[in-house]
């Protein structure tokens, strides 16, 4: 297995292994000799994740994979400077326009990835809400070495950038510009560019006549395809120690899957003995703390990373109405004591599950039902270090 690093910078490299390949997907020799077709593998790092792309192929069109792989390493490489919220980039001078007050002249691609993220922040009702990026930095989110102790940052700073609700609705998009009612946005993709590339980097195969591929992002994947005649298999790992083993059940995956997953400790910060998790209610400023994590199956990576993203916000009470709101209906979500809830969907994808969930109808939550608000979610000031 060849690693290819496509950044020549220091990154971390985030090994977020909540999902597994089985079934020696992670062998690029695997053979069959019935179909002279074989698995090839090629490793990318893009985001501070290594990007593994698995592609199942007819031996006798090495050259032509090979170009398809060049293909999707310059996109990728592309991406990586193009949409990462804290280097030099194209997503940078965004935010940086966006702040000043002025417009900026969007390529296609950037107008509809960034249409795409408000809608779907929309469908989240703003839990995933990737305008976020101040307050990702105010909590210091945007490092690349994991795990930080650095400490929480100070509570009338989280309430400053709360007052000014920093939303994707406002954007304004004027032809090819785009401009920002609201001068807090800073726009930080990091809960949807893994899905995304995974989605781009499944089409240049499609397009170069490779249909049948997985792309694990630090594991969340996109299936596309099947491994010959049998199909790609997805192991769901537990999120910590309290599940006894590691892997507690496995989705054998269809074509047209994206099975992504979303955890509270893996990026955090930790500081006089509590961790605060990377992924950041924006409703209260605070990280979310109640799901340790949550994996959900959307039919393409853009959607099912967003989606991961929004689930851990919502927690134990909206995670249907969440889910329901983007029309998906399979999403597992774990407890860090053991507690575990899912849909009838997803109760019916498991296989050789160790899970004792309860099922839960994914029904909206009724308008005149009071949400929970962020703060019975969060520590109360006097709690807080
Ligand atoms: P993920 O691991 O896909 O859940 O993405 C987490 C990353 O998304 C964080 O490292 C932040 O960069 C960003 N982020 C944190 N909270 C949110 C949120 N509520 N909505 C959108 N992006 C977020
Ligand atoms: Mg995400």
């Amino acid at each position: 297995m060849r690693m290819r690093m496509i950044i020549n910078k220091k990154m971390t490299l985030w090994l977020g292994v909540f999902v597994l390949l089985l079934g020696g997907v992670g062998c690029a020799d695997t053979s069959s000799e019935n179909t002279g077709e074989r698995l090839y593998s090629r490793q990318y790092l893009v985001f501070g994740t290594v990007l593994d792309v698995l592609v199942w192929a007819p031996e006798n069109q090495q050259q032509a994979l090979d170009e398809a792989l060049l293909a999707v390493e310059q996109r990728l490489n592309a991406m990586h400077h193009q949409w990462h919220a804290w280097k030099p980039g194209r997503l940078q001078a965004i935010n940086a326009a966006l702040r000043a007050g002025r417009s900026i002249e969007l390529t296609e691609e950037e107008r509809q990835l960034i249409q795409r993220a408000r809608a779907l922040s929309e469908q989240t009702q703003g839990r995933f809400n990737p305008a976020v990026g101040e307050l990702v930095h105010l909590w210091g989110f945007h490092a690349d070495e994991f795990p930080l102790h650095s400490p929480p940052p100070d509570a009338a700073a989280i309430e400053q950038w709360r007052s000014q609700h920093p939303d994707m609705q406002n954007l304004v998009f004027e032809g090819k510009r785009l401009r920002s009612r609201n001068r807090a946005i800073w726009l930080d993709f990091g809960g949807i560019a893994k899905g995304y590339a995974t989605d781009v980097a499944a089409a240049i195969l499609r397009n170069h006549g490779f249909p049948n591929s997985i792309i694990n992002a630090g594991g969340d994947v996109l299936v596309s395809g099947k491994k010959g005649l049998k199909p790609w298999r997805v192991a769901v790992r537990a999120p910590d120690g309290s599940w006894q083993g590691e892997v507690v059940a496995v989705i054998p995956a269809k074509a047209g899957e994206a099975i992504f997953t979303s955890g509270n400790y893996q990026r955090y910060t930790e500081y006089n003995g509590t961790r605060y998790a990377h992924i950041l209610d924006p409703r209260s400023g605070w990280p979310v703390k109640a799901v340790a994590s949550a994996t959900v199956i959307a039919p393409d990576g853009t959607t099912a990373d967003a989606a991961a993203t929004a689930l851990m916000v919502a927690g134990w009470r909206d995670w249907p109405a969440v889910a329901a709101g983007l029309g998906l209906n399979q999403v597992l979500m774990l407890g860090a004591s053991g507690r575990c809830e899912m849909s009838a969907a997803m109760a019916q994808r498991l296989s050789r599950s160790r899970l004792h969930c309860q099922v839960r109808p994914l029904k909206p939550v009724a308008a005149s039902e009071p949400r929970q608000s962020a703060a019975q979610e969060q520590p109360k000031p006097q709690e807080r270090p």
